[in-house]
């Protein structure tokens, strides 16, 4: 009988601008066996999401780089088939960070089960990482409330979506926005936020003028660039502004060219007494209870809905990396790798 193989992509070179898909390379080898206290997993569900871009490059960050030849680094949704750890039995659907690769063994570290109780794809969308991002950032640093204007970019996204949607169940007047009108719609007619934008209209500034009358009271930074320039004007005193990710940069070669805004953005905290907070997730590890509790509770209730984007097989999750980054994913953009029979 041949040996069994498993499939993995790895950090082929680092990118300059644009990923291409030779940054990256698929790559064959034996499937590894666990030792003690170790369990063979593979994976169902592979998350793509925009840190991974960070990862390809050497530049310094929260996190460090991945290494030329090292497995893209990922977090994936995985069953057990064969357990050398008390705590997984086979057949156990676990979350973890286990990378760009159909298999993975590990000694159980920063795996969690997964609550059968939703779709198990949830446990890397909505219920994971994307809806911990959201749901952290918005109620510690957005502090929404009652009749508040929240602005949230990236409206249609993994991140963006639940923060419209719990900005909608904290009363907030939700004004939402994405790239393109059929984005547009999905924000508003199926998640039922107040307004939406397309960022790519050539009047988006004023269109956003003209639909925050009373001005900006949080903003949910998803993206920076043209849409950070839109909004910055409408900040009201005493804003609060997550900085969550900023994606139109991810790919800039270079800093922007151009005036120096930084005298306009302090003097604007200043005046404006603006609350801008930088953050990464597991900041707040410790409301990883309350989350789960609370966004289970309101998916089951039907209150908060969430959108997947699904590409089939590990070799597409390249181009699927590539293509988040320019907007080409709409929803939470996953990779299913494998049946879960
Ligand atoms: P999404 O599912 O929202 O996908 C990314 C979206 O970004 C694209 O679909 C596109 O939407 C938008 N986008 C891409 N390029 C641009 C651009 N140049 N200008 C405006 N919009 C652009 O991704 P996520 O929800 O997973 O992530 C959203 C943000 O949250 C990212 O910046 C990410 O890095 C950040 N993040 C931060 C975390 C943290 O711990 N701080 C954790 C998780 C995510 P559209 O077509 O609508 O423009």
């Amino acid at each position: 009988m041949p040996a069994l193989k498993n499939h993995k992509i790895v950090l082929a070179s680092r990118p300059v601008g644009e990923p291409k898909p030779t940054d990256f390379r698929l790559v064959e080898e034996p499937l590894g066996e666990p030792g003690p206290g170790q369990v063979l997993l593979r994976t169902l569900w592979l998350s793509l999401d925009p840190y991974m871009r960070g990862r390809m490059s050497a530049a310094k960050s929260y996190a460090d780089p991945l290494e030329i030849g090292q497995v893209m680094t990922g977090g994936a949704v995985s069953k057990v088939v064969a357990s050398n750890n008390p705590a997984f039995s086979v057949g156990d659907i676990v979350v973890g960070n286990t990378g760009w690769q159909e298999h993975a063994v590990s000694d159980g570290n920063g795996l969690r089960k997964v609550d059968p109780a939703a779709p198990i794809s949830t446990a890397v969308g909505i219920l994971g990482m994307p809806g911990m991002t959201a749901y952290t950032g918005l109620l510690n640093i957005g502090q929404p409330k009652p009749g508040e204007t929240l602005v949230v970019a990236a409206a249609s996204g993994a991140v963006g979506a639940i923060v419209g949607q719990i900005g909608k169940l904290k009363g907030c007047r939700v004004v939402a926005i994405a790239g393109g009108p059929d984005k547009v719609r999905y924000i508003t007619e199926e998640l039922g936020f107040d307004v939406g934008l397309d960022h790519r209209a050539p009047d988006f500034a004023e269109q956003l003028r003209a639909a925050v009358p009373n001005g900006i009271d949080i903003y949910f930074e998803n993206v920076g660039g043209h849409v950070w320039d839109a909004v910055f004007p409408l900040l009201n005193k005493f804003a609060r502004i997550p900085v969550c990710g900023l994606i139109a940069h991810y790919n800039d070669i270079e800093p922007r060219q151009g005036i120096d805004h930084l005298p306009i953005l302090m003097r604007s905290i200043l005046s404006n007494r603006l609350t801008l907070r930088g953050y990464i997730v597991h900041d707040f590890a410790d409301q990883q209870q309350d989350f789960l509790r609370d966004v289970s509770g309101w998916l089951k209730a039907g209150k908060i809905k969430y959108r997947e984007d699904i590409v089939h097989g590990l070799e597409k999750a390249p181009e699927a990396l590539i293509g988040l980054l320019k907007g080409r994913n709409f929803g939470k953009l996953l990779v299913k790798v494998a049946e879960a029979n």
